[in-house]
């Protein structure tokens, strides 16, 4: 038997009816969009520009505000780094928050070597952004403010109609890397006033290697200055040839998240609560990050008092979790230390990612694994300090 699969942070299964969407445009369909001269190249194209349509949907936004990306760490690079160098004229200082994904601390830090400067913002003890800290922290040179929609690790989603306000009356733009809401919160650029947005098709079941970059084209019109030259596709954005069976994916797997989100969001919430429930009757456990607003296949838990690599090591022939993001492997986690957890407590943190294949009969097996190790893990630190 394999381990329960609960890192759907990390990633997820392809779904079965993504892949047969997929299936067509690896051999049949295989023309290259590009080529405009013959029927392969129109068959491909058409595909694109359905994938297209589908994903600008459900943003509800237009079809030309969206590029198409190899996944949300280069959707989040173009748009940081593609607004650094289109808007470095009129200041070069950007905000983001500390427990953002490294796709976003690590291109900020890049910019910071090209003479950028950049203010991470601390969080609350609850995990979200005090706005009002935001607002003091926007200077006249300030270009872009970079804030995730729903966190990675402890799944808190951001104020972003509250951050976008305080941004748009300062004329300042918004990024949001959603690789973790896309699909499974509603997510309406014409209702909220986010500027370029990030996503990812494979933590929704879709494929790894495809993402999208929503860029802002109507008020205001977004300028970029593209990362990857090569090519004219993409209106210049993003040269490459278009991988025509991933996008299909992507789209498809967006289109069914988004006709599912209510019925499976609701299922979801309902297994995570019943799974901290039953956490809290083995005491001294804590919860990290706000229990809402929260994506609902998150749980994210401290057991303090024991050794992390330990209840990692007796966790793992029953269940598939991580103490962190899947990116940060092996060091203590960046999110939980800027909720105040020490070093320690990090590493005795289980984050619970619950998706499409997970069921009550799992969540039982898990809960029955902690009642078992918890109180021999317990009595072993005990002995030993
Ligand atoms: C997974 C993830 C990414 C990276 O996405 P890729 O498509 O794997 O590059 C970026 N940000 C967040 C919040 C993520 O969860």
């Amino acid at each position: 038997m394999r381990p329960i699969y609960l890192d759907y942070h990390a990633t997820t299964p392809l779904e079965e009816r993504v892949w047969e969407a997929m299936m067509p445009y690896w051999r049949e369909k295989f023309g290259n969009p590009a080529s405009r001269g013959h029927y392969y190249g129109w068959e491909a194209q058409a595909a694109v520009e359905l994938a297209r349509e589908q994903v600008a949907a459900s943003l509800n936004s237009t079809p030309e505000s969206i590029i198409f990306t190899s996944g949300a760490t280069e959707a989040n690079n173009l748009a940081i780094k593609g607004v650094a160098a289109a808007y470095h004229a009129q200041g070069r200082h950007l905000v983001t928050v500390q427990t953002e994904h490294r796709a976003v601390l690590d291109t900020c830090r890049y910019l910071e070597s090209l003479g950028f400067s950049v203010t991470y913002l601390p969080v609350q003890a609850d995990g979200l952004l005090d706005v009002e800290l935001l607002r003091q922290s926007l200077r006249p040179e300030t270009i872009l403010v970079s804030v995730m929609a729903a966190n990675n690790e402890i799944g808190v989603l951001q104020p972003l109609a509250e951050i976008g306000a305080i941004c748009r009356e300062r004329g300042i733009l918004l990024h949001t890397d959603a690789a973790q809401a896309a699909g499974k919160i509603p997510l309406d650029v014409q209702a909220l006033p986010i500027d370029l947005l990030s996503l990812t098709a494979h933590k929704i079941g879709g494929p790894r290697g495809v993402g999208a970059l929503f860029v802002r084209r109507d008020t205001p019109r977004v300028q970029l200055v593209p990362q990857l030259h090569g090519g004219a596709q993409e209106q210049g954005w993003r040269a490459g040839t278009l991988a025509v069976p991933l996008l299909v994916g992507l789209a498809t797997a967006l289109t069914l998240t988004l006709a599912e989100q209510e019925v499976e969001q609701a299922r979801l919430l309902a297994l995570r609560t019943d799974l901290w429930q039953e956490l809290q009757k083995l005491d001294d456990v804590l919860l990290n990050g706000a229990w809402s607003p929260r994506l609902a296949g998150n749980l994210n838990v401290t057991f303090p008092g024991v050794n992390g690599a330990e209840l990692h090591q007796h966790l793992q022939p029953v269940m598939a979790v991580s103490s962190g993001s899947a990116c940060s492997t092996g060091q203590p986690s960046h999110v939980l230390q800027a909720l105040g957890r020490s070093v320690q407590a990090a590493a005795s943190s289980v984050r619970f990612g619950l998706g499409r294949g997970t069921t009550a009969g799992e969540i039982q097996q898990v809960v029955n694994h902690f009642q078992e190790i918890l109180p021999l893990l317990r009595q072993k630190s005990y002995i030993r300090t």
